[in-house]
């Protein structure tokens, strides 16, 4: 008999998007003639930097001859992309990583998924709540957590509500945690993390012996020069943080895929017996057993975000996005709506108007102004009240749903 894992079935049916894409397919059966601008899916539209797409093409050609060939790679990623990465997001910010504790990945919604084969399964975990669902999940799939309740919240799971009473950062914890999912800036919200923040979440760490996950996805949309990018950034986090970055968001990789995880010499856990164990080890050998490397030809476009002109072009498109969240943010606000995030994230986090709810939102923007957004409660209990705008559309797209947004 073919057993199945019973802890998917605990999973919450009505996903947010596959929600959305219902509402959305039957308003348009009903309106055909309706042009709907969908500023929902945090997905980028841009075309690829060009110095990334030049860097494949030659990767391609040498792929075709003999010299040039590449089977399979170092399972840990190329050094030379390892090292560009080290150079340039790190030892260029005063952080202390070193090429080897880098581990190139596809994507870093499976790498900070994976990352609980390593951790054991009597970890008490913290999440955001609003949150990006993947951790949440991750965690279900994997046996981690109680039944969801009514309110969607998982049993065993502490949830660490952000809303614009704590503005938007997270509170530590009230009863011991052992691993902390923190995202900034943030997916949903759009809030960014300052370095005073980021120490307390450390010295909480570190004080608890608590494993911070930092999902940095997003950095590369912090223009205040203040703001950390990296964890790292901030003394002791070696000692208690991984790190998970993309090539995704900020050069348009979502459909090429790369991204790499950052996981210090220092980090330690405990075996049930209590023996120190390094994280590096396990995450090594995950990864060695688990995965055969991400292709030579998309590593090769990653290295080249890193030359002058990948760099140029990545800042222009960062600059793109940006130039959008600030008109969504301006033209909102002109209609008269409370807005937050969208300075340092391409994330427009709204507070839902009129007494309306997340869904009741969405459903007046989408029937009046053929506009579709994400409602807040999809991202957890607490986002219930806001809805989240994405930066990421053509400017045409951006500015028509905007006037129709203000024309309501
Ligand atoms: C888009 C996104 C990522 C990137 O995921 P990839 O698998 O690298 O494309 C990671 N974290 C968050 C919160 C995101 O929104």
């Amino acid at each position: 008999m073919v057993q199945v894992n019973d802890s998917y079935l605990r999973l919450k049916a009505g996903y947010l998007f596959p929600e959305i894409a219902r509402r959305v397919k039957a308003f348009t059966e009903a309106h055909p003639e309706a042009a709907v601008i969908r500023l929902g899916i945090g997905d980028v539209t841009e075309p690829l930097p060009a110095a990334c797409r030049e860097a494949m093409q030659q990767a391609i050609e040498a792929m075709g001859t003999r010299e040039g060939f590449h089977g399979y790679g170092p399972e840990q990623g190329y050094l030379w992309l390892r090292e560009a990465i080290a150079r340039h997001d790190f030892h260029a910010r005063g952080c202390e990583v070193s090429a080897e504790e880098i581990f190139v990945s596809d994507g870093s919604k499976c790498d900070s998924s994976n990352i609980l084969d390593i951790l054991g399964a009597g970890n008490r975990i913290a999440v955001t709540d609003p949150v990006y669902p993947v951790y949440v999940d991750s965690n279900v799939m994997a046996g981690r957590t109680g039944d969801a309740d009514a309110g969607g919240r998982y049993g065993g799971l502490t949830y660490l509500p952000i809303t614009a009473a704590n503005g938007f950062v997270a509170p530590l914890p009230e009863q011991p945690v052992d691993l902390i999912y923190l995202c900034f800036p943030n997916n949903p919200t759009g809030a960014v993390a300052t370095r005073e923040q980021l120490k307390q979440w450390i010295d909480y760490a570190l004080a608890n012996d608590a494993l911070i996950l930092f999902d940095a996805a997003y950095e590369a949309f912090i223009s205040d020069p203040e703001l950390p990018h990296s964890i790292y950034e901030i003394e002791g986090a070696r000692r208690c943080a991984i790190e998970f970055r993309s090539f995704s968001k900020n050069a348009g990789f979502t459909g090429t895929r790369c991204a790499f995880t950052v996981v210090p010499r220092e980090l330690t856990g405990t075996t049930a017996s209590g023996e120190p164990v390094e994280l590096w080890g396990l995450w090594n050998r995950r990864q060695s057993t688990k995965f055969n490397g991400v292709s030579y030809i998309v590593q090769r476009g990653a290295e080249a975000v890193y030359s002058p002109e990948g760099q140029e072009q990545v800042r222009a498109l960062i600059r793109f996005y940006m130039e959008n969240a600030a008109i969504i943010r301006r033209e909102l606000e002109a209609a008269g709506l409370q807005v937050f995030g969208g300075q340092q994230a391409p994330y427009v986090w709204i507070r839902t108007p009129d007494g309306l709810d997340s869904w009741g939102f969405f459903d007046h923007l989408l029937g009046q102004a053929h506009v579709v957004g994400t409602p807040g409660s999809g991202f957890g209990a607490a986002g219930e009240g806001y809805f989240r705008l994405s930066a990421f559309n053509s400017r045409a797209n951006v500015e028509e749903a905007m006037r129709r947004i203000r024309a309501l």
